[in-house]
């Protein structure tokens, strides 16, 4: 939790807080409720490596927080500020996402304490691997009971390497593959998970912009093109989201907030640009066609139509809830917005597109890969051909009869090409995304709007996510 002041709960207990709620507005059976949001299970784990001639100790954990479906699942993150709460928290937001975007998963979380900046690439390996293996000897990382992915400071290469070390330690287990998603094409990977989750804020937002009356909930209009936003957090999410939304969607980047402050530029800011000068230098300090704002947090509470957090938790706090001018925040990382901050915001009238929803992507694809590790076959290798046999079919019986009957039809320019080519997996893979966050916000939108009591997406989104838990508990038979 950054910067908020001493009042604030916890992470955990604002996930906590935000649970109850809605569970207020349910009808549970005694005990379900307190079931359902306690977390099943934190394991901890010290090892050493030894490193530079000396052994250093690392602190890891892995949190089951529900098992009602199997496995469970849930990210990695490397970071220094990861602590026990804080995996819980998260933990808690797998088991509610999951459950939303009917994901068949549980919901797990993992972290290592380490600043991946002072390890070289040997190094990394070494303490990720032996990381993974304490967590695969505890089957906390295996294909049917628990499946990890990249979070904060994890990404392809440590999906890569735990990955290869559970099969190192399963030699024979056909399925493998499927302990980790998140892995590079060449490992078992899947097309487009990289940008899976910034994709995701993207087809979130599309859809919201969909539905004129809550586009009027949030005192907006039209759509995304034309509209202000800025983006905390240039990283995998807030990078993909933005750069969609810019170069797809017509919507203009004012605001980049970054470690090192932020960048301001009321015509739009290029997010490709900004990228490669962060690659480059290390941060947006110097980057030409911009105003620098020092203290980025300031940034956050600038006039803009849609506020994309996509870094940590809790950065939108008691502190700078009233001050936040954005109508519309969706919720590109976890917990960006605590408890307290979110009673602020809606009482303000502030609609926000809440975390277990809006950065459903990446573990959507992480379930599309998944299913590819378990089948075997890449998407599309089956019906690709045969898909275009059949197009080659249409085509040529229209132009057969535009030249036999002397039609004289002519067919629009690029359209023989695309509507010959059979899908290939990227474009399955993001229909599938895209039909999942349609259909998980249209699940949200009919309680928030169904219903008296609930005036706001995230708690809908709670009720819609523990209601689907509390039925598979009942079909256990718990
Ligand atoms: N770490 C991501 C999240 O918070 C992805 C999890 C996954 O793909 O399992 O949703």
């Amino acid at each position: 939790m950054s910067e908020g002041p001493r009042n604030e709960p916890t992470f955990r207990e604002s996930v906590d807080l935000m649970y109850n709620r809605a569970v207020a507005l349910m009808d549970l059976p005694p005990g379900l409720e307190e079931k359902i949001r306690v977390c099943n299970a934190t394991y901890t784990v010290r090892f050493g490596v030894r490193l530079r001639g000396q052994i250093q100790t690392f602190t890891g954990y892995r949190s089951v927080h529900s098992e009602h479906m199997e496995p469970v699942k849930g990210g990695i993150r490397f970071a220094t500020a990861v602590n026990q709460d804080e995996v819980e928290a998260l933990a808690a937001l797998m088991t509610y996402k999951c459950a939303l975007v009917e994901a068949p998963f549980g919901g797990s979380k993992g972290g290592l304490c380490i600043d991946p900046t002072q390890y070289d690439e040997h190094e990394m390996e070494q303490i990720t691997r032996r990381f993974a293996y304490e967590l695969i000897k505890r089957d906390l990382i295996h294909p049917s009971q628990n499946v990890p992915a990249p979070d904060m400071g994890t990404g392809e290469r440590e999906m890569a390497w735990i990955s290869d070390q559970y099969q190192r330690m399963n030699t024979t287990d056909i399925n493998a593959r499927a302990c980790v998603t998140g892995k590079p094409l060449n490992a078992g990977g899947i097309s487009g998970r990289v940008e899976a989750t910034g994709r995701g804020v993207q087809y979130a937002l599309q859809e919201f912009f969909r539905h004129p009356e809550d586009v009027a909930a949030a005192h907006l209009d039209g759509s995304l093109d034309g509209k202000r936003v800025i983006v905390q957090g240039l990283g995998n999410v807030g990078y993909h989201a933005a750069l969609f939304l810019s170069e797809e969607d017509g919507a203009k980047i004012t605001g980049i907030i970054e470690r090192d402050g932020a960048l301001f530029n009321p015509d739009g800011l290029n997010v490709g640009a900004v990228r490669d000068w962060i690659v480059k230098h290390g941060g947006i300090t110097g980057f030409p066609d911009a105003n620098h704002v020092e203290d980025g947090a300031k940034v956050l509470e600038q006039d803009c139509d849609i506020l994309i957090p996509a870094a940590l938790e809790g950065v939108i706090n008691l502190s700078n809830a009233h001050k936040i001018k954005a109508r519309l925040i969706i919720e590109a990382a976890n917990g960006p917005v605590t408890a307290g901050a979110d009673d602020i915001l809606r009482s303000k009238g502030t609609v926000i597109i809440p975390d277990m929803y809006a950065n459903a992507g990446g573990v959507t694809v992480s379930y599309f890969e998944w299913v590819k590790n378990l089948s075997h076959i890449r998407f599309g290798r089956m019906q690709r051909r045969q898909e275009e046999a059949r197009h080659q079919l249409v085509v040529d019986e229209l132009e057969r009869l535009s030249s036999d009957k002397g039609l004289g039809w002519t067919l629009s320019p690029g359209f023989k090409e695309k509507y010959l080519r059979g899908a290939d997996e990227l474009e399955l893979v993001r229909s599938g995304l895209d039909d999942t966050m349609r259909i998980a916000y249209q699940s949200m939108r009919q309680v928030w709007h169904g219903r008296d009591d609930v005036t706001d997406l995230r708690t809908a989104a709670y009720i819609v996510a523990i209601d689907r838990v509390a039925k598979s508990y009942r079909a256990k038979g718990l």
